[in-house]
């Protein structure tokens, strides 16, 4: 057989990268060698294609076909579905909201360009106490790896300050998230939601300046879904509540950047611990964190401020914070690894417009000190199914009507919030030796105050045993 290049023919194999879902059986069958698949990318070598049409016969989902050179696809009329709600975004924000909406009765649809829900993961799995209690979820072994008792924080010179759990009703939780996602999904499944894999949202529809449906693609097709209200649940990479007008931009400077890997054969002090890591030297304007998953798996990991680097990536921090403690990582190997930008900095301005509501990630609605966000977008997916069932009932789904959602927002979890982005700021402005400091008479109590919000305890500390760092946090700490 002769290849493309040299019968001269013009046509092409072309590859619909929106319809492939990487399994790699074109490559299998290939008898040119012609395909190569890098993890979710397939590559055509077009000097090998005989077009023997093999792997179009092979492909389970039609992705590959023969066209004229430079040929475009046939433009497809757009088919139109209808909801009382769509979801962008089967995260924990969207699939908490569309659970609680289709219990309400409405009829809803989620869509998430993932071919498989909560993979890949960005996060260190790690969730506050009252994280389940708050979403209306019950703990399953299939997906609660890890029970934690005490935090370890370490200053830049290596001083320990731990605090635990006040009570032992109060564990914090590490949970195995790609489970726990597809778990959230199957809940709003059997409350009636139905779920669109592989299908991105592109854009939304506008009617008099009033949010009416989004536009999707999915596996090489374009679908209208008109609906009452759309809600943007589609994480750090949000796009749909810009292309409503919202501004949701963060700055650089108000974000974190992340890398991980998920590890065996970690040998750390204590399995029901979580170990935090302060200083310039490894991650700053943020911190490298050891979560314990259980039998010696653990997520390591990274959080730096991308302004403050010098000239180091994140995974080179990483990398030097493992070499650095053979101890504990002597046996170790990634058995997986990931990145991710975590939004730092206050609330998204606006959560609602006519017809749109934004929840989660998409709003920036993440504990600024811990990087946390799974509770949070829970929680305000719970809100905004509460506030937009009610408006579906009053038949009203204009931005006044909606904003309850912010209002109740605001009132409650805002205000904790805004309070944690004070200390933040604050601790981004500390120097190593004042780190060394506050590590030296801090207290258990005292970091669970902090965490609280209560801030009185450990400006009266500073008062006594670090004054000259007194004034610096009462400037940033008052209210
Ligand atoms: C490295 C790292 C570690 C972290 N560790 C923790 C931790 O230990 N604990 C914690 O609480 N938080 C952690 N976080 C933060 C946490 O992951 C987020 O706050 C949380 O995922 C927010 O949930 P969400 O549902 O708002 O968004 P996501 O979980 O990001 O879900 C958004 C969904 O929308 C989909 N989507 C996006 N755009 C589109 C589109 N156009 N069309 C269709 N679908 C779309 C995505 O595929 C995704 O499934 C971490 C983050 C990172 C990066
Ligand atoms: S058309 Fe034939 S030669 Fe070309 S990539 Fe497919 S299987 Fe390989
Ligand atoms: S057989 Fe189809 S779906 Fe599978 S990798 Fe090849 S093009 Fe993609």
């Amino acid at each position: 057989m002769h290849s493309l290049k040299e019968t001269g023919l013009k046509e092409r194999l072309r590859i619909d990268r929106g319809s492939c879902c990487y399994c790699g059986a074109c490559v299998g069958i290939c008898p040119a060698d012609a395909l190569v698949l890098r993890e979710t990318e397939l590559r055509l070598d077009e000097e090998k294609c005989t077009l023997c049409r093999f792997c179009i016969v092979f492909c389970p989902v039609e992705a590959l076909s023969v066209a004229p050179e430079q040929s475009l696809p046939p433009a497809r009329e757009a088919d139109l579905l209808r909801a009382d709600v769509v979801v962008v975004g089967a995260g924990p924000a969207g699939s908490i909201c569309a659970r609680d909406l289709a219990r309400s009765g409405a009829k809803v649809l989620v869509v998430d360009k993932k071919q498989e829900i909560g993979t890949p993961k960005r996060c260190a799995e790690a969730v506050e106490p009252d994280t389940f209690e708050l979403a209306g979820i019950e703990p399953h072994p299939l997906w609660l790896t890890n029970r934690i008792r005490t935090a370890v924080l370490y200053a830049p010179n290596g001083t320990p300050v731990s605090f635990g759990a006040r009570s032992l009703k109060e564990n914090g939780f590490i949970i195995e998230r790609k489970i726990f996602e597809k778990h959230l999904a199957k809940d709003a499944i059997l409350a009636g939601a139905q779920y669109m894999l592989k299908t991105t949202a592109v854009d939304v529809i506008k009617d008099a300046g009033r949010v009416k449906g989004v536009v999707v693609e999915q596996m090489g097709g374009r679908k209208k879904i008109m609906a009452e209200i759309v809600i943007a649940a589609d994480g750090v990479d949000s796009m749909i509540a810009k292309r409503a007008g919202l501004k949701t931009v963060n700055r650089l400077k108000d974000f974190m950047s992340c890398f991980q890997y998920e590890m065996a054969g970690v040998r750390h002090a204590d399995e029901q611990s979580i170990y935090l890591y302060y200083g310039n030297a490894v991650a700053p304007g943020g911190y490298v964190w050891l979560f314990p998953k259980g039998n010696t798996l653990a997520n390591v990991g990274v959080g730096i401020k991308p302004l403050k680097k010098e000239g180091k990536t994140p995974k080179a921090y990483l990398d030097e914070f493992i070499a650095g403690h053979p101890r504990i990582f002597e046996n170790a190997s990634a058995v997986e690894f990931n990145g991710g930008g975590v939004p730092v900095h206050r609330t998204a301005e606006t959560l609602v417009a006519d017809g749109l509501m934004v929840i989660g990630d998409a709003a920036q609605l993440v504990n600024p000190i811990t990087g946390g966000g799974i509770r949070l977008a829970m929680i305000s997916g719970r809100l905004a199914a509460d506030v937009a069932a009610r408006a579906l009932r009053k038949g009203d789904v204009g931005r006044r009507s909606l904003s309850d959602y912010q209002r109740r927002w605001d009132a409650g979890h805002g205000k904790l919030m805004d309070k944690m982005l004070k200390l933040q700021r604050f601790t981004d402005r500390l120097a190593d030796d004042e780190l060394n400091r506050l590590a030296e008479i801090l207290t258990g109590p005292v970091l669970e105050d902090l965490a609280e919000g209560r801030f009185l305890g450990f400006l009266k500390l500073l008062m006594k045993k670090a004054p000259a760092l007194a004034p610096f946090a009462v400037k940033y700490l008052r209210s």
